[in-house]
């Protein structure tokens, strides 16, 4: 980052769940840090799971976030009006030859797994063993014509041979660090369903709003590793990264959606004020991941 840079810090909630007080910890962790640092503050709507977000729920960040006090630039940039994008880093990574179509379901993979002797684990669980990687051109279109769906993804060994040197990045918490995307392997840049995935989106945004600090929790504390590959490749500048801390409940349990954890607006209805979310995150323990 140049000097002269203007900074900007985001947060960038998915509308699949209503957010909770360990999204309201990290959105005000992002927010001071702007404010310290005279940034923009960036809220980014991550709603590529089509399926399971909603402008219900994306309604209710706004709601939530204004009642504890966040103020934003707009307009707001929301991931599903930006396919483009996407495909353009698609694109961009295809005609370097570093993508292949898998045509593996979850079973497949799973079965795959089980057969061998050796099935490595990594933060996302069960690394791709590789099933569709070396398939024939042939075989490929062939299986496209008929009409089966296939994820793109990256070819880990090909990438990192074309980058052709370590990669690191910054952490304000941890220091420096250096990439090590095998932990992830050959990731999908392309969903079945919709053309892009959670790494490829997050990583071009990232670039285009010329994010400077990317402030988010320690359990995403891996896909930096492989984000750092998707910058090398399409060119990008890394920002500086903050994984911070996260927060749990008094029975050191994680606030999580699925949990059905104690919500921002469930606190609003039942009377409590925004200086109460503050002090209930600040008495909030840390997890231990
Ligand atoms: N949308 C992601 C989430 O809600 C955060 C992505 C990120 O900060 O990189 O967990």
């Amino acid at each position: 980052m140049s000097s002269t840079q203007k900074t900007s810090v985001r947060f960038a909630p998915s509308p699949n769940g209503y957010l909770h007080l360990g999204h309201a910890f990290s959105a005000f962790f992002a927010y001071d840090k702007a404010g310290q640092a005279g940034s923009d503050f960036i809220l980014r709507i991550e709603d590529i799971d089509t399926n399971r977000c909603n402008k219900t729920l994306e309604q209710q960040i706004y709601k939530d976030l204004e009642w504890i006090g966040i103020k934003w630039e707009t307009p707001v940039r929301r991931q599903s009006d930006h396919w483009d994008d996407y495909r353009t880093a698609l694109n961009k990574l295809d005609r370097l030859n570093l993508l292949y179509p898998c045509f593996c379901t979850r079973k497949d993979i799973k079965e795959e797994v089980d057969r061998s002797l050796s099935a490595p684990h990594g933060p996302e669980g069960i690394i791709y063993p590789g099933l569709c990687k070396n398939l024939s051109k042939e075989t490929r279109a062939k299986k496209i014509e008929a009409g089966l769906p296939y994820t793109l993804r990256l070819d880990l060994e090909k990438a990192l041979k074309h980058i052709n040197k370590p990669l690191y990045w910054f952490d304000e918490e941890k220091g420096k660090q250096e990439a090590h995307p095998h932990e992830i392997g050959d990731a999908v840049l392309m969903r079945k369903d919709i053309p892009t995935s959670y790494h490829l989106s997050v990583v071009v945004d990232d670039h285009l709003q010329g994010i400077t600090h990317v402030t988010r929790g320690e359990d995403l504390f891996y896909a930096t590793h492989m984000h750092r590959v998707l910058q090398e490749l399409l060119g990008y500048e890394p920002p500086l990264y903050h994984h911070h801390r996260l927060i749990t409940d008094k029975n050191g349990k994680r606030f999580a959606k699925r949990n059905q954890s104690l919500s921002i607006k469930t606190l609003r209805e039942n009377g409590y004020t925004p200086d109460d979310v503050k002090r209930m995150i600040e008495s909030s323990p840390t997890s231990i991941l």
